[in-house]
């Protein structure tokens, strides 16, 4: 089959990853910006594959999608030779001893829309010095135990490399698409005809889906030497809840040069923690606002005092493709497949929705 991927964010390159499974398909993938794809809302995210955690405000539709994604994961990380861009070491939730109810309110929250006895052990002071000595400021906190998390920018440095290199695969950057119709790529100069397209554009795809939207996220690197957090920490607060994310893995080769031309000084360093996320009803996808970054940071120092000296290397805002129900939707009829509106949860569902899909289709391997 002789197949198109419109968007190569997150979907496309699941997309792309699965269709090469089979030596017979051959793939194009467009996208508007450069292969490296830094304008994306892939990019820009935490990578947090967080079923459970996320309940609190996800369907339990959701969550299923996540818990099947999460055995997958590890299968499509090894066909682009990045095994390493994944942990499954479970996340923490705590708060602040003066927040303890709003901590409690999200437990039982999540205990309401599943049974999450086996998964969540509640941790009292010693037991979190145990798992995470450097949250050694919290009383309580919650421990689920199978979560995962991808370090989304080594994801996009191998898949890049993996894309580029693919002898079956035609990457065409900088090569906005101005409409798609079954088995019909439309760019400026003229029309491309597939055996079959996909649509993975998030929020580039407008021009089909007059209901979707984007949602403002902004986030922080920060990095620093001097605190070890191993696992995705989220802190409950009243008015919002922030999340750590570390990314502590060896610095790569690949994720190396991908860094060459980043804006931000990345290259070698490797102690970073993506903290995250604001949420936002806006389109704006202009650098975080000075509102944000206090509460942000002001949310990380009370943490652990160490995160004073943290060093700010980067921030990023970017939008998530969303539906009013906030739920991922997929479109198919011969010839073409549409998937877009994976909002905040677009690593924790991409590889189920994506297989179930190629199985309808009869694309799978
Ligand atoms: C701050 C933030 C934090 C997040 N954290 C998490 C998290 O922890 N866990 C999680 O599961 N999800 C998270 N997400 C959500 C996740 O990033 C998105 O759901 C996901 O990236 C959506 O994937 P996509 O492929 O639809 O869109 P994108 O990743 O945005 O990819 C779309 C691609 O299409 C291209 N494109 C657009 N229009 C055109 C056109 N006309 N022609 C050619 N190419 C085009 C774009 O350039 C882009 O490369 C987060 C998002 C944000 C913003």
């Amino acid at each position: 089959m002789n197949i198109a991927i419109v968007g190569a964010g997150l979907l496309g390159r699941v997309i792309a990853i699965n269709l090469l499974k089979n030596k017979e398909h051959k793939v194009t993938l467009f996208d508007k910006d450069s292969k490296k794809a830094f304008n994306s809302a892939a990019f820009t995210s935490a990578g947090m594959l967080a079923p459970y955690v996320e309940l609190e405000r996800a369907e339990s539709e959701v969550a299923e999608l996540g818990l099947k994604s999460i055995e997958l994961w590890p299968s499509l990380l090894e066909e682009i030779g990045a095994s390493e861009c994944y942990e499954q070491k479970g996340s923490i939730v705590t708060s602040h001893p003066q927040d303890m109810a709003d901590l409690n309110h999200f437990i039982s929250k999540l205990s309401s829309k599943a049974d999450v006895a086996e998964v969540i052990e509640e941790l009292d002071r010693d037991k979190i010095m145990e798992l995470e000595p450097d949250l050694q400021n919290h009383q309580k906190a919650y421990w689920v135990k199978n979560e995962g998390v991808i370090d989304v920018q080594n994801f996009m440095a191998f898949s890049t490399k993996f894309l580029e290199e693919h002898p079956n695969v035609v990457f065409r950057e900088f090569c906005g698409v101005k409409k798609i119709e079954p088995k019909k790529v439309f760019l400026d100069d003229k029309i491309v005809e597939f055996d079959w397209v996909f649509d993975a554009r998030g929020l580039g795809a407008k021009e089909h889906f007059e209901d979707l939207r984007g949602v403002r996220g902004e986030i922080l690197w920060v990095e620093t030497d001097e605190i070890k957090i191993t696992r995705p920490t989220r802190i409950v607060h009243p008015r919002y809840t922030i999340y750590i994310v570390p990314r502590t893995i060896t610095f790569s080769e690949t994720e190396a040069e991908y860094f060459k031309d980043f804006k931000a000084p990345i290259d070698g360093k490797k102690n970073i923690y993506v903290i995250g996320a604001t949420e936002i009803e806006t389109e704006d996808t202009s650098p975080i606002t000075v509102r944000s970054t206090m509460e942000l940071l002001s949310a990380l120092y009370t943490v652990h005092p160490s995160f004073g000296e943290a060093r700010v290397i980067n921030s990023e805002a970017n939008c998530r493709p969303s539906f009013k129900d906030n739920l991922p939707r997929v479109e198919t009829s011969k010839g073409l497949s549409r998937i877009n509106g994976l909002y905040r949860h677009g690593w924790l569902v991409a590889p189920a929705i994506v297989e179930n899909l190629l199985k309808e289709i009869g694309l799978n391997d």
